[in-house]
């Protein structure tokens, strides 16, 4: 199933007939189609090897060889718009700017010797002062529960707190959008509720590849289910995850906290 496409000029995301295959290898997402409204939290569930990550990754050209010109691209239908501006080689450094990525591994995103400066590439990067982005450091520290974090090494850190620089990093750009992959992966249950209460404060929109469905139930407005590369279901997070048959369908479980609402396919 595709969730038709809405052309609603409000959109945060839209993702339109969106379709991939990494050179040499078979369709890794097949006409893919769904919006997000601002403020908007989406969780984004299926199997391992759905193609979640490879979805998330479209949203800000983490894939440049797709990378569409506006001149040129088939048809001049952009796949990937963001707040109205469509994802392409002319618009990258923008679309990077408002759409913060989190990746699953902190260890993929970290490569600076100290928090601050890692914390600071991003708005050195975007042109600010030494003295605005110190602000930035320290205010995104303190939103993530880390100030006065900025001396510390990124490699004596928990993990918990290396995501949670790592998030630091994408609130410091002030992005509108967060595209997250696996960010509860590996926490351990307090630091995994820290961060559901960062995500829940975060003003803008969120779309969250995830395993955890109890977080999924928690957090999320609506859900995306990714399987074999395509959108098999989308809507208000109870109703698709608590689906028994359409869960089982697709290698998931209904979460704990839905089981014994609604179990009919
Ligand atoms: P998920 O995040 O749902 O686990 P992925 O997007 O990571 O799924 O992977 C979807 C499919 O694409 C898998 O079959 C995976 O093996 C393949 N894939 C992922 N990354 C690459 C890559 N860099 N090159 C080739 N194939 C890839």
């Amino acid at each position: 199933m595709t969730e038709s496409t809405v052309t609603s000029e409000s959109s945060a995301v839209r993702v339109e007939r969106l379709s991939f295959r990494y050179p040499g290898g078979p369709d890794v997402l097949t006409d893919i189609s769904f919006t997000i409204a601002p403020g908007e939290i989406i969780g984004l569930v299926g199997p391992s090897g759905a193609g979640k990550s490879t979805l998330l990754q479209h949203l800000n050209g983490l894939l440049p060889s797709q990378l569409p010109n506006f001149v040129g691209h088939v048809s001049n239908v952009p796949h990937v718009v963001i707040d109205n501006l469509p994802v392409a080689r002319q618009t990258i450094a923008e679309v990077r700017r408002r759409v913060g990525f989190l990746f699953q591994d902190p260890d993929d995103q970290l490569f600076c010797p100290t928090v601050f400066e890692d914390v600071a590439f991003g708005p050195l990067n975007l042109g600010l002062s030494d003295d605005e982005a110190r602000q930035r450091v320290r205010d995104s520290l303190a939103s993530v529960g880390l100030a006065g974090y900025e001396p510390r090494s990124t490699l004596r850190l928990s993990l918990g707190e290396r995501k949670r620089v790592c998030l630091a990093g994408v609130f410091a750009c002030q992005p509108s959008v967060l595209a997250l992959d696996e960010p509860f992966s590996s926490l351990d249950p307090r630091a995994r509720r820290t961060l559901i209460g960062i995500l829940k404060r975060f003003p803008g929109s969120q779309i969250i590849a995830t395993h955890d469905l109890d977080v999924v139930v928690d957090l999320c407005h609506r859900v995306l289910l990714l399987d074999a590369g395509q959108l098999r279901a989308a809507g208000p997070t109870a109703d698709i995850l608590s689906n028994a048959a359409l869960m089982e369908r697709h290698g998931l479980e209904v979460p704990w906290r839905l089981r014994g609402e609604h179990t009919n396919g």
